[in-house]
């Protein structure tokens, strides 16, 4: 099948305009990873950040893209993706074909921070097509247009990890991983989670300490009937409810409890954790 005539769109960093990070977002540094991420980024360091869900990883690079003044591009990862969403495709319309960026294209084209979000979700044949971006070629081949992106100097990829998720069946390859520098995230310690807690969702001190009480209970029921511990973004939501006004038992049970567990024994273990400390 022979392609109509293509449109191309005209590359203006104003492209990217939209996808700047114009207010200093809330970030809570717990160790040295800013220095860490700025020297990685002054390298263009492909990065990793490691860590359990809800833990700030999005949070952060989206901190680090406002303090580097960088564009920040997402994408929320899935097994349903192809290539081509990440890349680009020709699309129809009354004029004829006309070739769309994927966001991928559109980061390196014009010089954003591309992070994508809990990378593993994607296929491996689809995960592949960062390579040529993040080993020193720092290309993007276009296949289907027939056009080879030399990455913009401002390019970077980031890649969000959960280590808690894998299974042989679901990982990434070495040799994506080997392209990566890596940061570990984690919950916060105890009172830096309830200060991020407090700034988040407006409740005292005291009341974001109880909730960091509460997670540090079911945390340690990771592996033991628990897939994954109470994360700092559901302790957030809780707050939220009860800064609201909802009675902190409700709250928790809604917020913490509920979402985590279908198993009555450890709904009755995580109400009864949170019945010491409300
Ligand atoms: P992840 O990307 O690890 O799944 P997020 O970055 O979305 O998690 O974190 C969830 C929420 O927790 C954020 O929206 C933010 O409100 C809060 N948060 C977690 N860690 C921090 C931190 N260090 N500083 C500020 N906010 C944080």
């Amino acid at each position: 099948m022979s392609l109509p005539a293509t449109a191309v769109v005209a590359p203006t960093s104003s492209s990217l305009d939209s996808y700047r990070v114009t207010r200093e977002p809330y970030y809570r540094a717990t160790g040295d990873e800013v220095a860490l991420y700025e020297a990685a980024y002054s390298v263009r360091m492909p990065m990793m950040l490691k860590g359990p869900t809800g833990c700030g990883k999005t949070r952060f690079v989206e901190y680090m893209a406002w303090k580097l003044g960088k564009p920040l591009i997402t994408v929320a990862c899935n097994e349903d993706m192809t290539a081509s969403d990440l890349v680009g495709r020709f699309l129809l319309d009354t004029s004829g074909t006309r070739w769309q960026d994927g966001p991928l294209a559109l980061a390196a084209r014009y010089g954003a921070i591309c992070y994508l979000d809990e990378v593993v979700e994607a296929r491996q044949d689809t995960t592949v097509v960062i390579h040529p971006l993040t080993d020193t070629r720092r290309i993007l081949p276009l296949e289907k247009k027939g056009e080879i992106i030399e990455a913009h100097p401002d390019f970077q990829v980031v890649i969000s990890y959960n280590p808690g998720y894998q299974s042989l069946m679901k990982d990434l390859k070495q040799s994506t991983k080997q392209r990566f520098g890596a940061l570990d995230f984690n919950y916060p310690e105890h009172e830096v989670e309830a200060e991020i807690i407090a700034h988040e969702s407006g409740v005292s001190m005291d009341v974001a300490k109880n909730l960091v009480h509460i997670a540090e209970r079911a945390r340690n029921l990771k592996g033991h009937g628990l897939d994954e511990g109470i994360s700092t973004r559901m302790l957030i939501y809780a707050g939220r409810l009860i800064a609201q006004g909802v009675a902190p038992l409700a709250a928790c049970r809604v917020a913490l409890v509920r979402p985590i567990t279908d198993d009555p024994d450890m709904r009755d273990a995580l109400d009864a954790a949170v019945t010491t400390y409300f």
